[in-house]
């Protein structure tokens, strides 16, 4: 590949990444995006048909969008000048690394502490910004090791720290506690609780919130049935929402997105209900399943789970994919990821149909 013409103006973290890309090719089933199943009443889904569809589009959006923060507020107990809303969460992510990037006094770059394995985003948003990024092992339970992460607390003098809980792919939450541990060890940098699959889970940090200063929470409607609006959001103090609004782009969540976003959060969750209430059966039911199988399963508090293999978990990869069913490997990562898959639960249809095809490669 011959050098191109702009790349003395490339900034040089790109050339350690790559663009976040989603398995391309055609799949009867996609279980590899934890995506909810399409379980939306008739008369629900003709409400957001409408929402999305409604006029005034020769306008631009409602710069502040009062409704959608207002509905957003009510929602998680919170004032609307609490709320900063993005194009999902990973918006609001790339809104805290625009805004809290000033180098603390060791190193001449702002730093990130999160976990590993975690959400992607967190890394990939830091690297694009020239942020370092610490990645502590979580333990053997896939909780927090809190003792190291007070290590890179202490040496890293991070910015930001992202927690995910529930944590994306392990599908374990945090225990409060160790969460409250690292909140504490971290006074000057901004602990964000990402929240995002909270809806699945039996327990939330949210109130952690209340307890810390320091402490802001993600939430999104991604993962309850609404990827397709990129509607997500941050909860934390209004000083700090005041500040991140000037990174925001003014018009950065469409109209349609804004009207039906708030349709669902004020007058759908009887519909979100139903839909968590399947896939948290549905869960319960593949976790046995795969457990009968001779696969070892975490328990989830997810819409997905994460799956150990005995065989090279790229064989139950190719299987599954040769057969119409794409899941996510993380074989790519090597050393205790290398057998490991994480599965979105789907329609029951859709899981029986994984189930049946996984059992011939246990
Ligand atoms: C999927 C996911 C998100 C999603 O973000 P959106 O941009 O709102 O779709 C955020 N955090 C975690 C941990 C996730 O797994």
């Amino acid at each position: 590949m011959s050098v191109p013409w702009f790349s003395h103006l490339v900034r040089p973290e790109l050339a350690t990444i790559e663009a976040y890309v989603p398995h391309a090719g055609r799949f009867d089933i996609r279980l590899d995006a934890n995506e909810s199943p399409q379980l939306l009443s008739a008369d629900a889904h003709q409400r957001v048909t409408r929402a999305l569809g409604s006029s005034g589009f020769n306008r631009y959006p409602d710069v502040n969008a009062t409704e959608l923060r207002q509905a957003i507020a009510e929602h998680t107990n919170s004032s609307v000048d609490e709320v900063l809303v993005g194009a999902g969460s990973d918006e609001v992510i790339a809104m805290l690394l625009g805004a809290l990037d000033k180098p603390r006094t060791k190193s001449p770059r702002a730093r990130i502490v999160t976990t590993t394995p975690t959400f992607v985003m967190y890394r990939l948003s830091a690297k694009v910004r020239g942020i370092d990024v610490v990645e502590v092992p979580l333990d053997a339970a896939w909780n927090l090791d809190v003792a190291g992460m007070k290590r890179a607390i202490e040496f890293g003098e991070p910015n930001i720290i992202f927690l995910a809980t529930p944590n994306n792919p392990t599908g374990t939450c945090m225990a409060e506690d160790r969460v409250r541990q690292v909140i504490e060890a971290a006074p000057e940098a901004l602990v964000v609780l990402d929240e995002a699959y909270v809806a699945f889970a039996n327990t939330s940090v949210a109130h952690l919130r209340h307890a810390y200063p320091n402490v802001a929470l993600l939430g999104t409607i991604s993962k309850i049935g609404f990827a397709a609006l990129r509607v997500g959001w941050l909860i934390g103090a209004s000083d700090l929402v005041r500040e991140l609004n000037k990174v925001r782009q003014p018009y950065n969540i469409p109209l349609p997105c804004q009207r039906a976003a708030t349709l669902v959060l004020r007058e759908l969750q009887d519909d979100v209900r139903r839909l968590v209430t399947h896939v948290v059966t549905e869960r319960e039911r593949m976790t046995q399943e795969l457990q009968q199988l001779g696969f070892g399963v975490t328990p989830s508090q997810t819409n997905f789970v994460w799956v150990e293999t005995k065989r090279p978990a790229t064989e139950v990869f190719d299987g599954l994919a040769a057969n119409g069913i794409l899941v996510r490997s993380f074989a790519k990562q090597g050393g205790r990821l290398a057998n490991r898959l994480r599965v979105t639960v789907g329609t029951q249809n859709e899981n029986d149909r994984f189930l049946e095809t996984v059992a011939r490669f246990a």
